[in-house]
């Protein structure tokens, strides 16, 4: 479990990258870590991510109703999308850190309604797993994190339809390279259907690259 001082580092830092890799634009997105038993450190409301610095972040109890809090004169209001992040963490014990973002292409499929084909890539496979497809409600509505339900065990990659995606990890590095992944890999897809062919591969094939 990171300390106060690390997790607060560690989101301004991922949301600097989710920024400058195009993975998000103007307000969108959103990224929490846990501190603890039952508490969690995630990005404000209504700020572009790029702009976020450590005394802008919003510690939320994991259980109860969120308070705006005040830090340095400051006073910011959790992400609107909390309700996902807080229905991440109480479905999944093991999960350290989730990232919230509209990346162009994985949201591609969102948009399209369609899952990204299994067993085309390794690095798909074995770094970011199966990636549930988690039907429209509307953002930062109760009905979207309510929807997340079905599709917490067995995944760490969830696309939203009609709106983005989000990825979890133990650790926030974990959380944030599940995302990189999952967009490169939504590129290489969309490429190799330009290309007209996409060939799966047998798992028995090949091993990650480490
Ligand atoms: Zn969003």
């Amino acid at each position: 479990m990171p300390t106060l001082a690390e997790a607060r580092r560690g989101i301004v830092r991922t949301c600097r990258r989710l920024y400058e890799r195009g993975l998000i634009a103007g307000q969108d997105g959103n990224v929490s870590v846990r501190l603890g038993r039952d508490r969690v450190l995630v990005t404000p409301a209504g700020m572009s991510k790029a702009d976020v610095t450590s005394r802008d972040l919003v510690e939320v109890p994991l259980h109860g109703k969120p308070r705006a809090t005040r830090e340095s004169g400051v006073k910011r209001a959790p992400s609107s999308e909390l309700a996902v992040h807080l229905a991440i963490y109480r479905g999944r014990p093991d999960v350290g850190a989730v990232v919230h973002a509209h990346p162009p292409a994985a949201t591609g499929f969102a948009v399209a309604g369609e899952r990204l084909p299994e067993n085309v890539l390794p690095e798909l496979v074995y770094s970011v797993g199966p990636v549930a497809m988690v039907p429209f409600a509307a953002p930062g509505s109760q009905a979207l994190a309510d929807s997340f339900d079905a599709w917490l065990v067995g995944h760490d990659a969830w696309l939203m339809a009609n709106h983005g995606a989000v990825t979890a990890g133990a650790t926030l590095l974990v959380a944030h390279q599940r995302m990189e992944s999952l967009e490169h890999a939504a590129r290489i897809v969309v490429a190799a259907r330009a290309l007209g062919r996409v060939v799966p591969f047998r798992p028995a094939d090949s091993q990650p690259d480490q």
